[in-house]
């Protein structure tokens, strides 16, 4: 492919889906585009380039894509011009289909081709030619061949697409070799790759020097994470301690840990490292063993309750988050009941609950019957959640009268919803979370936003703690004396 010597002055409309490995790829994406000359748009009807930046986890999610392309059909008649993409794992996942399904979309690139994206923009713009550019499927060639053809390209960064400009993602492992037979990841994102330490360090001094403060490891298993350097192994406990010293970094997060892979060292890490956060999401999935076989998640309950007593033994107060696929095939009530008892067990700070969908590819789609009717699903998805909030209130009550650190995000989703609405006058309302990942909100100053604040929790819900901030700037080592300012 050659390089793009010209820039081009035109608007760009992407639309993420999906997990924060979409919002790196996206914040990747527009970090190439902007280079270019391109200037973002929320507007798709004043946009000459549209990108959808997809996933395939759940069919609705997919679904909603089709029908937003459905939609464009008509505007790109009116624009002849605009050029429509599909990227990620869609994309790789239904190739050339996704042709067939809507015949004015231009461009189809898959996740381990985004670097790519700006070139193909350009030809699709001026020879008019449809691109499909996707990875090798996993079974077409030998593992060294199928892993280059999932490349990154990590360090372009764009912050404006960043969650806050203080917070950024880092991808340390890229694709997923678990295989766990509901998923299609690992056919989306390629092998298991682990980037190399030089690379994740050199990326995370960058980004402090813009000014971030919070950096979140990614990776489908992070704590997977293997990596031989200069004859040196080093894991995820080794990169943390390594990054930790990077001067400007406040808060260090690592995100979605493989329960069998969580190992003492990394641990011990967590424990000893003041930046890194007291906080881990450790899917379970399952609370039943005959469902964690057919998921094929490689562990059992009794293994789990065992790591969960190791990060109780070693981090008492750390908050522990999970998964749970609700109506997987065969769940009976009593499988169900199993998932519930182990969130009342483990008192998981949160959990995501999702109902199964059968993803075409998979091995669930190919060995077992969808069987759990839909509204059944719904009932239990319900059932859990209630559990969930309850255990999540009851645990944000022994918050009350405590004094919390924060690390201030920004305005709260209430203020910037009342700013939609117009001016606003008096205190503004921000965000941020603790170590131990709970929202808190407060009234401050919005100039609070990226330092770290010590927060009286007054008034408590299932997601969130509310306080007032304490006269006073937390840094590591040292306080400092802030006037509040409303
Ligand atoms: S560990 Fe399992 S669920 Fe997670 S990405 Fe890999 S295959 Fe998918």
């Amino acid at each position: 492919m050659t390089s793009m010597a010209n820039t081009h002055n035109g608007k760009l409309f992407i639309e993420t889906v999906g997990c924060q490995m979409n919002m790196l790829d996206s914040e990747l994406v527009v970090g190439a585009l902007r280079k270019q000359g391109y200037s973002l748009t929320d507007d798709p009807s004043d946009a000459d380039t549209i990108l959808f930046n997809t996933c395939s986890v759940r069919e609705h999610a997919e679904h909603k894509i089709y029908s937003a392309l459905g939609r464009l059909k008509y505007s790109k008649q009116a624009r002849p011009n605009q050029v429509i993409g599909v990227l990620g794992c869609m994309a790789q996942k239904d190739q050339a289909l996704v042709f067939q399904r809507a015949p004015h979309v231009d461009l189809v690139v898959g996740t381990g081709q985004l670097a790519e994206v700006p070139q193909l923009i350009e030809a699709a713009r001026s020879r008019r030619e449809r691109a499909l550019a996707v990875s090798l499927d996993r079974k077409e060639a030998g593992r060294a061949a199928v892993s280059d053809s999932f490349q990154s390209y990590d360090p372009l960064r764009e912050p404006a697409m960043r969650p806050s400009p203080h917070q950024a993602f880092v991808r340390i492992v890229i694709g997923c070799d678990k295989f766990c037979t509901y998923c299609v990841v690992p056919m989306t994102r390629g092998p298991e790759q682990s980037r190399p330490p030089r690379d994740i360090l050199q990326e995370v001094k960058v980004l402090a020097d813009q000014g971030v403060k919070e950096v979140t490891l990614l990776g489908q298993t992070v704590n997977s994470y293997k990596h031989t350097q200069d004859g040196k192994l080093f894991r995820l406990s080794d990169l943390l301690e390594h990054i930790h010293g990077v001067k400007g970094i406040l808060r260090l997060k690592f995100v979605t840990n493989f329960p069998k892979d969580m190992t003492d060292d990394l641990l011990q890490a967590v424990r000893d490292l003041p930046k890194c956060a007291q906080y881990l999401h450790v899917p379970a999935q399952s609370g039943c063993n005959e469902m964690l076989k057919r998921m094929k998640r490689g562990y059992t309950v009794e293994d789990y309750r065992e790591m969960f007593g190791r990060i109780r033994s070693t981090l008492p107060h750390a908050a522990v988050s999970s998964d749970f696929i609700v109506g997987f095939c065969g769940e009976t009530a009593e499988a169900h009941q199993k998932s519930l008892n182990l969130i009342s067990e483990c008192r998981f700070k949160n959990s995501f609950i999702f109902k199964y969908s059968p993803r075409p590819g998979t091995k669930a789609f190919e060995l077992y019957a969808d069987d759990v009717p839909e509204d059944v699903k719904k009932q239990r998805n319900n059932e859990m959640l209630l559990l969930q909030n309850q255990i999540s209130a009851e645990d944000n009550a022994g918050f009350i009268g405590d004094e919390v650190e924060v690390l201030v995000e920004g305005f709260s989703k209430v203020q910037l919803k009342k700013a939609d609405l117009g001016p606003v006058s008096g205190p503004s309302q921000l965000t941020g979370r603790t170590s131990c990942d709970r929202i808190v909100v407060f009234d401050g100053n919005p100039r609070l936003a990226g330092s770290l604040a010590s927060i009286e929790v007054d008034d408590v819900t299932p997601t969130t703690l509310i306080g007032h901030i304490v006269t006073r700037e937390v840094q590591h080592g040292s306080s400092v004396l802030l006037p509040i300012l409303a």
